[in-house]
């Protein structure tokens, strides 16, 4: 059971000495109640009462990883149900799926895909993050080989016991390392243990190392089954509800999440499986994916790759689960564009990466040369970061300075964003030895600005 807050202040130092970053050891204990803070931050908690607070400090959404040469799909660890409480940690994992049964040429063709689709979106790159094979009465041992010819995106393996028990596949573990054991950066998730053939599954999952999925019909079953599978020595668990559309689903990833996080139902308490692949059409499809994104889904299984589908679902996934106190950001410094010279102007603008990107590619594509100083201002947009004093004269020279803009180049031109104009007057008197200009207020007009008045 979960400890209240006055519970857990009972098993703390109860000195105050704000080494947790809390004026006091109740504002901390209150803190930990609500899973928002880590225990490990009290240096002086006793080992008593570390072994005491362990389940109140246990992440309520046991957290899993699945990984292969290098990639890695983060898991579970969340402490929040909606995501302006705190933030959301672990993005859902998108995985292809493709069946045994289909022509290899098909197959092929889809995981290259999959693995070459990657998208810049403000600075991030976008991709999928690994594949999915089900045994549907092919070769499924074959199937898996191909794939892995192609890529080592982390892998997602739904069959039977046998399939997955087929001596064959150990000898791919032996021979290639393709699902070896003994590989430490690999993690696969096997499905799905079912109240028929748990136990079965169980077993080869242990002599994979293997995460487990677990399916059942209702929230209930699925509790009473992944307890079962716990006992057997599985703990990386992951649960599929069997319900499909967008009704069901909805229903059964809020129902299991919010006994998790609120209700500490440890049962539950672990990442969520979907499969909008089982959609009747691939529009379909794409709806109960985005569902899914949004509403605790933690790996998503597609059956269709295409760029028009792909890219919203993972700029909605990129959404979701950044930080809503902290904006997208692109890392302050002198940006160069289309290779400037020494007679090009200096635009100035904040770190937001929208911004960023709104004045970049407007000034590129035109095809113009210039500099762009991008000051911190913590994320945020010119005129929020303005009111919040967070783009100010002071400031702007400050990184001028801190990035040598003066080194690079001769006629000293600096151009203010126009939402910011009254801060002109104040640049210069910061930086007597530059020409301060006022540019538009929209990044659409920066070329015309730059042809017309910096010509
Ligand atoms: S660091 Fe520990 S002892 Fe110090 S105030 Fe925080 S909880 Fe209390």
């Amino acid at each position: 059971m979960a400890l209240s807050g006055i519970q857990i202040y009972k098993l703390l130092p109860q000195t105050n000495c704000k080494e947790c970053g809390f004026p006091t050891c109740l504002a901390f204990a209150m803190k930990l109640a609500a899973k928002q803070v880590e225990l490990s931050l009290c240096p002086t908690v006793s080992e008593e009462a570390k072994a005491q607070l362990s389940e109140a400090a246990a992440p309520p959404v046991r957290p899993l990883t699945l990984k292969s040469n290098g990639y890695e799909v983060l898991s579970g660890n969340e402490v929040a149900l909606f995501r302006h409480e705190k933030r959301f940690f672990s993005p859902t994992g998108l995985f292809l799926r493709v069946y045994d049964d289909e022509p290899v040429e098909e197959i092929k063709r889809k995981v290259t895909a999959v693995a070459a689709y990657h998208v810049d979106y403000v600075g991030i790159d976008l991709k999928w993050d690994g594949i999915a094979v089900q045994a549907r009465g092919g070769d499924f041992v074959g199937v898996i080989t191909a794939v892995r010819a192609i890529t080592h995106l982390p892998l997602i393996l739904i069959a039977g016991p046998e399939e997955l028990g087929n001596p064959q596949i150990t000898q791919i573990k032996e021979e290639k390392s393709v699902l070896s054991v003994k590989s430490v950066d690999q993690k696969l998730l096997f499905a799905f243990a079912t109240a028929d053939n748990w136990q079965a599954m169980v077993d080869v999952a242990k002599a994979h190392q293997a995460a487990l999925a677990v399916q059942a019909e209702t929230l209930d079953e699925m509790a009473a089954l992944t307890e079962k599978v716990k006992a057997a020595g599985v703990e990386d668990i992951v649960i599929c509800p069997a319900q499909r559309g967008l009704h069901g689903t909805l229903t059964a990833n809020s129902t299991a999440r919010r006994m998790a996080l609120k209700q500490t139902f440890r049962a539950l308490g672990y990442p969520i499986l979907n499969i909008p692949g089982d959609a009747p059409t691939p529009e379909m499809e794409t709806i109960w994916a985005a569902q899914a994104i949004g509403k605790y889904g933690s790996f998503v299984i597609l059956d269709h790759v295409a760029p028009e589908t792909a890219y919203p679902l993972l700029v909605l996934r990129q959404n979701i689960y950044t930080d809503p106190q902290k904006p997208i950001q692109v890392q302050p410094g002198l940006y160069e564009i289309n290779n400037p010279g020494p007679d090009d102007p200096v635009l100035v603008t904040t770190n937001f990466s929208i911004t960023y990107f709104s004045v970049k590619n407007e000034v590129e594509s035109a095809g113009l040369p210039a500099w762009l100083l991008v000051t911190e201002s913590e994320g945020m947009s010119v005129l929020t970061a303005w009111a919040a004093g967070k783009f100010d004269a002071e400031r702007i020279a400050k990184d001028v300075k801190r990035f040598n803009v003066a080194d690079k180049v001769s006629r000293k031109r600096l151009v203010l964003p126009g939402h910011t104009a009254v801060l002109s007057g104040e640049v210069e008197g910061e930086l007597p030895d530059w020409e301060v200009k006022v540019g538009p207020r929209e990044a659409v007009d920066v070329p015309k600005f730059m042809k017309q008045a910096l010509a």
